[in-house]
């Protein structure tokens, strides 16, 4: 970046500059418009034109070294990996990770997770829980991106449970697998949370949905107004 000394008197007072990034933007602009309409009419279909991807109906494919969720891993006979030893909790920045150990039921191994949950909310992402264990018991390789909604926080809190679901999945249906089922359950959700036919999830839904996209109350239920009342001091 240049100092201020040595700009340009032209770079200095910005007006050519406002003028050079507008005329970047308009070329993408009609350009892409121009490309659209061509290729709705049949034409110039290679020539690619910028297309924004219409989340959450659509998705890119993620990178092969997508990092998005954690899992905890399995020993052979399906029982958890980890050990209950704290360190990934010790090493999280972001303190998210709550750890609560047992004696574990196999003779060979001292401890492990009663509980294990990992508050995605506060979650960074960061990776070093990953590399803080000892015994490879937490990866995250899971190629599926965080949950994304929710009605309480503690719909964001990932469980033992979840935690070691996701690598059965991942083992029996690899990483495609692993998404879809991700996807199918938003799909279970969202069916489920915004069903008219399921009065017992009233409660539920009206919480969840977002204020302007709840009914008006019906006019009884509004609280009478007192026409006739006069406030102390006649105000
Ligand atoms: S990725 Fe980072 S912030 Fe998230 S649980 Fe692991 S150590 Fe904590
Ligand atoms: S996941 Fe690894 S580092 Fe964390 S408590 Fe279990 S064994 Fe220890």
């Amino acid at each position: 970046m240049k100092r201020r000394e040595e700009l340009t008197f032209w770079e200095r007072i910005y007006l050519p500059e406002v003028l050079k990034g507008l005329a970047v933007t308009n070329y993408h602009f009609f350009r892409n418009l121009t490309l659209h309409i061509a290729h709705a009419m049949g034409l110039a279909k290679a020539e690619r034109a910028a297309a924004t991807v219409a989340y959450p109906d659509e998705r890119k494919v993620y990178p092969d070294h997508y990092r998005g969720s954690h899992r905890l891993t399995l020993r052979e006979d399906g029982a958890v990996r980890c050990t209950s030893c704290f360190l990934c909790a010790t090493a999280c920045p972001a303190q998210c990770i709550y750890i609560e150990a047992g004696e574990s039921p196999d003779p060979h191994v001292e401890k492990y997770p009663v509980r294990y949950e990992i508050d995605t909310l506060r979650c960074i992402y960061c990776g070093l829980c990953v590399e803080a264990c000892p015994c490879d018991a937490i990866r995250m390789d899971t190629y599926v991106h965080p949950r994304i909604w929710g009605f309480d926080r503690k719909d964001f809190v990932e469980t033992k449970e979840v935690l070691m679901h996701r690598s059965r999945v991942l083992a029996e249906k690899g990483r495609d697998g692993n998404m879809q089922e991700m996807l199918e359950w938003y799909r279970e959700q969202e069916r489920e949370v915004y069903n008219p036919e399921r009065p017992e999830l009233k409660t539920y839904t009206e919480r969840g949905r977002p204020q302007h996209l709840r009914p008006a109350p019906a006019p009884e239920e509004l609280p009478a107004v007192d026409r006739h009342h006069v406030a102390p001091g006649g105000k």
